[in-house]
């Protein structure tokens, strides 16, 4: 009896996935998604999971995503990553300007003083 007890002791406590996993997987969170069509789709993930920014509609394929009134495009265009990459490529050459101008102003002053 002492035996059996041990073993299943151990069993129960030496995984590192037991209790806590079991807890974790059982907790899913449903998350509604809307294609430009209008089809909601509502997948379910473990709460832990990081959640997907857009979904496929299993219906008419296209991407769907979590803010109802502002559906993906149907195309497979991404504007947002577009926009991101325009405002990156702003920033860069604002941040580059500053630099040379900064540059400039240094080594003018050097002159001028030395
Ligand atoms: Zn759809």
């Amino acid at each position: 009896m002492a035996t059996g007890n041990a073993i299943r002791g151990t069993r129960v406590g030496s995984g590192p996935m037991g209790e806590s996993e079991r807890g974790e997987s059982a907790a899913r969170v449903v998350v509604s998604f809307w294609c430009s069509n209008g089809h909601e789709t509502r997948p379910s993930f473990a709460h832990d999971a990081e959640l997907p920014g857009t979904w496929d509609c299993p219906r008419c394929g296209l991407p769907a995503n979590t803010d109802m009134k502002n559906p993906p495009p149907a195309r497979r265009t991404e504007p947002y990553k577009t926009h991101l990459a325009y405002v990156k490529e702003r920033r860069s050459d604002a941040d580059g300007e500053a630099l040379l101008e900064e540059a400039l102003a240094k080594l003018r002053a050097r002159r001028g003083e030395n």
